[in-house]
């Protein structure tokens, strides 16, 4: 997945959506690789309503030994296999035209199918945490079918830490409706509810500023007063019912930490790390060193603020492009040069990404109906499809050079993993994508003799750190601080977190942005602080550790690079074969040090130093 969708579709460019059938079947993907037809989807849905009930037949049957919970994950195995095969086939055939009811049905279908199979295996974990661990770490050493379940097992009692007895969980559970409350109550507020008000812009041109309006204006709009307009307009929704917000927010600080001390963890970042047995320093650490690597943004900012001419620079005027630039760039040219891009990574590799382009694993355009954004699916026993909206502007390039990563992550994953270790973690997730990316800017770079597409590619790299490292670096550290005020006891108001936010902005941007009062209201407009707490900093953790990662593969020593290939590519392989840090570890990768979080401070300063040049060459 990425970030930030584009907002630019052929409707907002004017040119008239073509239906699907009217594209070349080159461009669309081919789901026969999945099944050849529905009569054979249709055949494997039949055996996997079938098995599902077999598998609910071996209930009570674990504590009989190595063989009988060896059979068990086994079974488990083949279902979720096939489940997968089932699930995508309809699953993407629905996002080709979403208007579709009958795929619509049948994809539902499947759901209600997979909600049963959750139901038929919900037995499981609670039968096999009675056995002790240590008679199972006895089976696990004495039968070599059931050793390749050591990680999931071990790691399933390890979790088991934190649950209650049965009267606790019961409790847990009924406190569930209410835990979603104030996520449930922000969406209304900001959706529903939101009166988003009408401005003229100097055009003469009048908008409701919705929040694609406001970023439309943002990234196009030549004229400061109305990128201000814009701004004061969308926050002001916010701002009018700001003391609302607080509240919620409040809730959702307040409802972590019930459910972190109910069941025993330290603090609600100890718990929302636990899965991945992530320590909390790595956030603590993430945050400290990217404050002291703020100088490199603040000098990006001041560089704009010059080239843009502008008297005073401020939160609105961070996405305007630096220089006018509307070349398009044709599918079949991007391919060569996603191919190229990644010789680094070697022949094999590179043989693998080409065969990805050229066996219709891609369904590049939009069409009337289809899936919005992009995505690459992992569909084991088979291989990755990746869904794009390919309009030719240099963001959807960059788009399928991440999803390519994605693609290649998945692919070297279900080649080198048994299905129970197939899928991989979002802490590890964003790395391959933002590495394709990072040697994608590389290559163009190296590639372009166009002093404006040079600018252009470079102002593209750096709102990437800016968008995908900076700015969620200091969403951690927002939820991080209000988090903490609920955890000793202090009120969380409207106020408090407004001072939060305006001390963050002062943290990272320092004079470099003129502080607008406006701009103290910015957190009420994030969804992913009511929707997900502590989640948005994986992508920065991500992020620092594809820059630390690159650095190995831009070593001047070719043994270093071979080095470096070798264990990109184990921890590629590895998939979810073990816990995160451990898998980065041995890539090269320590979360837990200043030093990733130095590589992207470095990696931005570069960029900039390399943008400075250009734009003095330019005259700018
Ligand atoms: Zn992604």
């Amino acid at each position: 997945m990425i970030l930030l969708e584009s907002t630019k579709t052929a409707a907002a460019t004017g040119a008239r959506m073509r239906r699907r059938q009217e594209i070349d079947g080159r461009f669309k993907w081919n789901l026969n690789d999945i099944f050849p037809d529905w009569a054979a989807w249709e055949a494997s849905y039949r055996t996997l309503e079938t098995r599902v009930d077999e598998f609910a037949a071996l209930k009570g049957t674990l504590a009989s030994g190595p063989d009988a919970l060896a059979r068990a994950f086994g079974m488990s195995d083949e279902l979720g296999q096939l489940a997968h095969k089932v699930w995508y086939y309809s699953s993407l055939r629905y996002d080709e035209d979403q208007r579709d009811n009958e795929m619509n049905a049948k994809r539902q279908q499947v759901q209600n199918l997979l909600a049963r199979l959750g139901q038929a295996s919900s037995w499981f974990n609670p039968e096999l945490l009675r056995i002790p661990l240590e008679t199972v770490r006895g089976w696990l050493d004495a039968s070599p079918d059931l050793a390749p379940y050591r990680f999931a097992i071990e790691d399933l009692y390890r979790q088991q830490r934190h649950v209650l007895d049965d009267g606790g969980e019961r409790l847990m559970s009924l406190s569930s409706r209410l835990a979603g409350a104030p996520n449930d109550a922000y969406s209304a507020l900001s959706t529903a509810d939101a009166k988003f008000s009408e401005v003229t812009l100097s055009t003469g041109e009048t908008i409701t500023v919705s929040y694609p309006q406001y970023r439309r204006v943002l990234a196009t709009s030549r004229n400061q007063a109305d990128r201000r307009r814009a701004f004061e307009s969308l926050h002001e929704v916010y701002r009018a019912n700001l003391n609302t917000y607080a509240t919620l927010y409040g809730s959702v600080c307040q409802r972590d930490w019930f459910q972190a001390r109910a069941r025993g963890y330290q603090s609600s970042l100890d718990a929302a790390l636990d899965g991945n047995d992530i320590p909390t320093s790595v956030v603590e650490n993430l945050i400290a060193a990217t404050r002291a690597g703020a100088a490199p943004l603040r000098r990006y900012h001041r560089l704009r603020k010059r080239v843009l001419g502008l008297e005073t620079y401020h939160a609105y005027d961070g996405i305007i492009p630096l220089v006018e630039f509307n070349r398009t760039y044709q599918y079949p040219d991007v391919l060569e040069w996603i191919v190229a891009s990644v010789a680094p990574l070697g022949p094999q590799y590179q043989a693998s990404v080409r065969r990805t382009t050229e066996n219709r694993w891609i369904d590049v355009y939009e069409n009337v109906g289809k899936r919005s954004g992009a995505y690459s699916a992992p569909v084991y026993g088979s291989h990755p499809y990746i869904l794009m909206n390919y309009n030719d502007t240099l963001d959807a390039v960059f788009t399928l050079a991440h999803e390519m990563g994605h693609s290649m992550h998945t692919q070297l994953s279900h080649a080198h993993q048994p299905f129970v270790y197939a899928s991989y973690t979002i802490f590890v997730a964003e790395v391959p994508s933002t590495l394709n990316e990072a040697l994608f800017l590389d290559y163009m770079l190296s590639r372009t003799t166009d002093e404006r597409e040079r600018i252009v590619l470079l102002q593209h790299a750096i709102d990437d750190i800016v968008g995908t490292f900076y700015t969620q670096v200091m969403f951690a550290d927002y939820e991080l601080q209000a988090h903490r005020l609920v955890e000793q006891g202090k009120p969380v108001t409207a106020d408090a977190l407004g001072a939060i936010y305006t001390g963050l902005l002062e943290a990272y941007q320092g004079d470099a942005v003129t502080q607008d009062e406006m701009a103290a209201v910015t957190w009420a407009r994030i969804p992913h602080f009511f929707q997900m707490p502590y989640y948005v900093y994986q992508y920065a953790t991500c992020y620092a550790s594809t820059a630390q990662l690159m650095r190995g593969l831009r070593s001047e020593s070719e043994a270093a690079r071979q080095d470096a290939v070798a264990r990109y590519l184990a921890l590629l392989k590895s998939g979810g074969s073990d816990y995160p840090m451990a898998q980065l570890a041995r890539a090269g990768v320590d979360l837990s040090q200043p030093g990733p979080v130095q590589a992207v401070v470095d990696e931005l300063d570069r960029r900039v130093t390399l943008l400075e040049g250009e734009m003095a060459r330019l005259g700018g």
